[in-house]
């Protein structure tokens, strides 16, 4: 893996944390993103929703002239399957990409840098639950709205995984089978051509439930599942 990636920074390293969750917006790329971007109840401002799209647009367009193989995922996937675009209260955009093509990808990091956007990579860790292995493509040094963009590495029996998750993890189906990723189609998401996993119906409730279509209904005002309503998916791919 090459090793020119700088750490990601601390959320005061630009501005102060109390300026970044004040400001009332609309976010440029030259202001700190909206506060709201802290509220996951709130519905996503038009200016942070604009900023994620061009955001995917570019990367997407990179990534299809290198052959990298990825796909939207989590969050992204979601609102995919709701409404072909952007989850009302997302706040960024999450990518999956096969780890085989992590170096293929962290090489984009040039071309998205001359778009103004600030790349960051952060080494795997030892520890499974602290993040890691891990490139986050923000909008610029100032304004963090970013896309994830996580790595899957696969097992002998096919089944891909993260090296790394965070504690939100805990409350989503992680490890799924290749199968389910590739072959990967193009589809409109935003009016953006992005790649669809081969079984997104099964990653999306292995993700979020079999209750993905009515997450408000389960659990109001919430993307996130607070308690573990496993699908038999789910279950069957815990480490
Ligand atoms: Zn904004």
């Amino acid at each position: 893996m090459k090793g020119n990636y700088y750490k990601a920074p601390k959320p005061n390293a630009v501005h102060s944390d109390v300026t970044h969750r004040a400001f009332p917006g609309p976010c440029t790329a030259e202001t700190v993103r909206c506060g709201s971007a802290y509220e996951f109840n709130t519905k996503t401002n038009s200016c942070c929703r604009s900023h994620i799209i061009k955001i995917v647009s570019v990367f997407a367009e990179l990534a299809e002239q290198e052959g990298i193989p990825w796909i939207i995922d989590y969050g992204t996937l979601l609102g995919y399957m709701v409404n072909r675009g952007i989850y009302w209260n997302d706040k960024d955009a999450d990518l999956s990409v096969l780890a085989t093509h992590r170096d293929a990808t962290l090489g984009l990091r040039e071309r998205l840098e001359q778009h103004g956007f600030y790349v960051t990579y952060a080494m795997p860790r030892d520890e499974q639950w602290v993040g890691g292995d891990r490139m986050k493509i923000r909008l610029s040094r100032i304004n963090h709205t970013n896309c994830d963009i996580f790595f899957w590495e696969q097992r002998g029996d096919g089944i891909l995984f993260r090296n790394n998750y965070i504690s939100v993890d805990k409350y989503k189906g992680r490890e799924f089978p290749a199968a389910w990723f590739s072959p990967t189609k193009l589809d409109l998401w935003e009016g953006v051509p992005v790649r669809i996993p081969a079984r997104a119906d099964l990653l999306v409730a292995h993700r979020y439930s079999r209750d993905w279509n009515r997450l408000e209904e389960v659990n109001p005002g919430k993307r996130r599942l607070d308690i573990k309503i496993p699908d038999g998916a789910w279950k069957r791919f815990e480490r």
